[in-house]
């Protein structure tokens, strides 16, 4: 079997079902042996303690985990918390973020970008995370413009980042673009792709509005005429994201990382394919 450099982002669970759900989704995926899986972590705390219990049961079952954190909002004092917990635990990577605050919240914190949150990390604790930042090959839905959201990406590289990890895409050349810009600006840090699955549409269509990722009018359109054919759906999107990724990979991506959604079956799936071809 093929080993692939792959790792999985999971979201913390609300219940107890969901997280004996959710260890039983890891224990699939871990049969692909991925590098690390990661954790997403909530702007003004709305999931903080259920990301830092997922972490722990990562690093329980023998798998480094990393976890997301983000700083909008948050006082200096409060992200050393953090940064000193999850040393204890054991956490050696880190994926540092703005995050956004759920509306309602007032902008308020010690930080205003993830540039500050690394900054800060590389300051306080030196080497003890590898730490991972997320690039946007189609740009952030609220850059001043591609130019100075690249800038921003290279901000982040110079403040200590390691590496990053992309907003999902679909246009493998918005990618290999952003990488070969980033280069150029000097941040010629590894740039993994974060892989969607199309695992439905609706959700897909509405999140992407509001993350920046394009579907492209060719996926669009074909997921729509599917309608509520969930089948039809999930077999068009295998076959579109698993050209993706052998597109990436072929073309010299260094990894690949996959947004779960939670699930296995569409992530594993994929991975099969790849690893058959
Ligand atoms: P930044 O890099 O700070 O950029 C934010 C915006 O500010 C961009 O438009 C940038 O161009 C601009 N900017 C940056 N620096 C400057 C500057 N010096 N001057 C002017 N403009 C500047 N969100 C969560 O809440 N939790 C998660 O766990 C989480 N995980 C994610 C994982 C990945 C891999 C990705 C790609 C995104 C994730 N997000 C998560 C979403 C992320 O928090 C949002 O996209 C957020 O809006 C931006 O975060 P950032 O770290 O990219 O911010």
């Amino acid at each position: 079997m093929k080993l692939l450099p792959l790792s999985f982002e999971f979201f913390p669970t609300k219940t107890p079902e969901g997280a004996a759900k959710l260890r039983a989704v890891r224990q699939q995926l871990y049969a692909f042996e991925p590098e690390f899986c990661s954790v997403t972590f909530g702007a003004g705390g709305s999931t903080q303690e259920g990301t830092f219990a997922a972490v722990a049961e990562i690093q329980a079952e023998g798998v480094p985990a990393a976890s997301h954190l983000s700083c909008i909002g948050a006082t200096r004092a409060r992200v050393r918390e953090h940064l000193v917990q999850l040393q204890a635990m054991g956490v050696k990577r880190l994926v540092a973020l703005r995050g956004d605050l759920p509306s309602g919240y007032g902008a308020g914190g010690e930080f205003h970008y993830a540039s500050d949150l690394v900054a800060f990390v590389r300051a306080e604790m030196g080497d003890a995370f590898h730490i991972e930042v997320a690039a946007y090959p189609e740009v952030h839905p609220q850059a001043k413009s591609p130019e100075s959201d690249l800038q921003a990406f290279a901000q982040k590289v110079k403040a200590g980042a390691n590496s990053a990890i992309t907003q999902y895409f679909f246009n493998s050349d918005a990618y290999f673009r952003f990488v070969d810009d980033a280069c150029a600006l000097g941040a010629d840090v590894p740039v993994v792709p974060g892989i969607m699955p199309i695992l439905g549409s609706s959700q897909l269509l509405r999140f992407s509005d509001a993350c920046g990722a394009e579907i492209p009018r060719w996926i669009r359109l074909r997921l729509q005429a599917f309608g509520d054919d969930t089948a039809s759906i999930q077999s068009f999107g295998l076959d579109v994201v698993t050209d993706l990724c052998d597109q990436l990979l072929s073309a010299g991506a260094p990894a690949l990382h996959f947004y779960t959604m939670n699930q296995s079956a569409g992530v594993g799936e994929i991975i099969r394919r790849l690893q058959d071809r």
